[in-house]
């Protein structure tokens, strides 16, 4: 909708909007006139740089002398600036300059003549010829005595600092799109000073149902917008000027307040540092486009993991995530932060990609200020739990392995032979074992002594895992007795694979030095429906026994 903004333009039943538009200015100021005969009311008269064509623009509604009620909502030059001149060009007659007692406190400086109408003292409200106006107090949104005004006539809210926007493009009007939404959001971040004293105003507003918001900054809002804009504000973090002592552009204190947010978000919800970091590196390039890649180095004294942890995220999002033993170095990185919990270096963040501006460096150490030491805390906590991981890795595998051999123990076994034997019924594929034994074991021992006979043990272990697929399971059964159990293998294929293994170790030497020679002898079965893990190994062994009565390095199967 085009608007001629060179003219007063009625917004509602005999409500004017007598502004001025300043060119190039993202932070327009208004004024308001409500013509009601000799008891018109001007809102906000404004400052002295709006005030030529703000006159102008109130001859033409009304004549000056009519206007009787000057609302100041707050004290602000932007406001106010124009009025030591307006007050000289009034001619006699009554009139008030309508205000809260907090804004009086400053506004009596001026020395104005007019006289003030309090509206603490005349509980809330004005009544002009043809109208009554109420006062919605709304406390430190965002001066202390801030007020907003209702028009109960045409139910028009005159909300002063409040629905306020940020733009580079003017609107009178506000148009239903994300950028105006945002300019919103911007405004109200950067003015009001917590998310609790908005709320309060928005009750207050809300209920009196207003249909249309004529701000002092932005755009005029009408019926269908006031909603949902109340909603969005009701979400707001505000008070942008908390985050940075420093920094003073509105935008880059919103951006970091969006960006810390999101980082903190993932901080707190991901376990996985990997996650945080993607997020980082998202939030980052969001910003910085040219940025290609993060890699994060991970190393705390207080975790006894001794590689380093090497996070890396790239363009195409791809991860990688190791533990290296050698220092990793970089030397392409465009920039460089070192992440610090209260007692250790934690580790180093390193940013790959283009050349940064020097306002790109700016932003970075200031957002880096802010996340560091989370960043640093998470990835301690990420070493931490790796290395409980490894812990728990390890004990795991002690509990299931047999310290001599390494190979499985009968725990183990047991598990896998029930594992096995569940999946042979439902999908019908055959499951063997074999038991192998070590023929005259005993005459080893006593010939070479114990340590010998372990040497025997763990060469002989090693061939026996190597010999079957890392598929089945080859495991220490009891002192010079071994168990391997294969899936997908009937009675003639695992019977093979046996004997193959028994030639093996005929042939082998073992115990370099003493060049022992051992053989083995097996009984080998394959699984049938019915039998029980006892059956099974009890048939298997039977068929073992057969074999050392045959005279040993044999190998029996049925
Ligand atoms: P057979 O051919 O009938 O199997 O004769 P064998 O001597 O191998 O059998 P026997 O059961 O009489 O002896 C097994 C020996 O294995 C006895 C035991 O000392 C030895 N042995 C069992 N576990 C270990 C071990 O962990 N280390 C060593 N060095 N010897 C072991
Ligand atoms: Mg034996
Ligand atoms: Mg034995």
């Amino acid at each position: 909708m085009s608007v001629d903004l060179t003219k007063p333009l009625e917004i509602a039943e005999d409500v004017f909007w007598v502004g001025y538009v300043v060119p190039n200015d993202p932070f327009q100021c208004h004024v308001y006139l409500i013509r009601d005969g000799e008891s018109s009311v001007l809102i906000d008269p404004g400052s002295m740089i709006t005030f030529p064509v703000v006159l102008e623009k109130i001859f033409q509604v009304i004549p000056l002398r009519n206007i009787k009620y000057i609302i100041m909502h707050h004290q602000d030059p932007d406001i106010v600036g124009c009025y030591s001149t307006l007050e000289s060009l009034f001619p006699k007659g009554k009139r008030f300059v309508v205000t809260h007692w907090r804004t009086k406190t400053l506004l009596k400086h001026y020395q104005w003549k007019t006289p003030f109408y309090l509206i603490d003292q005349h509980n809330w409200r004005l009544k002009t010829e043809s109208r009554e106006l109420e006062f919605v107090f709304t406390p430190y949104a965002h001066f202390p005595g801030a007020f907003c005004t209702y028009d109960k006539k045409t139910k028009t809210l005159f909300s002063s600092d409040i629905f306020g926007s940020i733009s580079d493009r003017f609107f009178l009007f506000a148009e239903d799109d994300e950028e105006y939404y945002e300019g919103v959001e911007l405004f109200h971040k950067h003015y009001m000073p917590s998310r609790i004293i908005l709320n309060h105003a928005l009750d207050k507003i809300e209920e009196k149902e207003p249909e249309l918001i004529a701000p002092q900054h932005g755009s005029i809002i009408k019926k269908g917008m006031i909603k949902p804009i109340i909603e969005r504000l009701r979400n707001l973090d505000c008070g942008l000027y908390m985050l940075d002592e420093k920094e003073s552009n509105v935008f880059t204190l919103n951006k970091l307040d969006d960006l810390l947010k999101r980082v903190y978000r993932s901080v707190l919800s991901s376990s996985e540092f990997s996650i945080i970091a993607e997020t980082l590196f998202e939030n980052i390039k969001k910003e910085i486009p040219t940025v290609e890649k993060i890699v994060v180095t991970g190393k705390s004294p207080s975790v006894p993991v001794k590689e380093i942890l090497v996070v890396e995220i790239n363009d195409g999002k791809t991860l990688k995530k190791e533990f290296l033993t050698e220092s990793v170095h970089f030397d392409s990185y465009v920039y460089k932060e070192t992440l610090e919990t209260e007692k250790d270096k934690i580790g180093d963040i390193y940013i790959f990609g283009k050349k940064l501006s020097d306002k790109d460096v700016e932003f970075l150490s200031l957002l880096f200020k802010h996340i560091k030491y989370a960043l640093a805390v998470s990835l301690e906590r990420e070493l931490n739990y790796e290395f409980m991981e490894r812990e728990k890795r390890e004990l795991k595998t002690k509990a299931l392995t047999d310290p001599l051999t390494g190979l499985y123990n009968r725990k183990y076994l047991f598990e896998y032979l029930r594992k096995s034997i569940k999946k042979s019924h439902t999908q019908n594929i055959p499951v063997s074992v074999a038991i192998i034994d070590l023929d005259y074991f005993k005459d080893i021992n006593d010939t070479y002594g114990h340590l010998i006979g372990d040497c025997v043990l763990k060469q002989f272990s090693e061939i026996f895992k190597k010999a079957f697929r890392s598929s089945d399971c080859t495991s220490r059964y009891g002192g010079e007795e071994f168990v391997v159990v294969m899936p997908s293998s009937d009675l003639k294929n695992a019977c093979n694979k046996i004997e193959n293994f028994r030639k093996e170790i005929e042939e082998k030497t073992f115990c370099e030095e003493k060049g022992i020679k051992i053989t083995v002898s097996a009984g080998v079965t394959e699984y049938k429906e019915g039998m029980t893990i006892k059956e099974l190994l009890e048939k298997a062994d039977k068929n073992l026994y057969t074999a050392k009565k045959m005279g040993r390095n044999a190998v029996v199967c049925k």
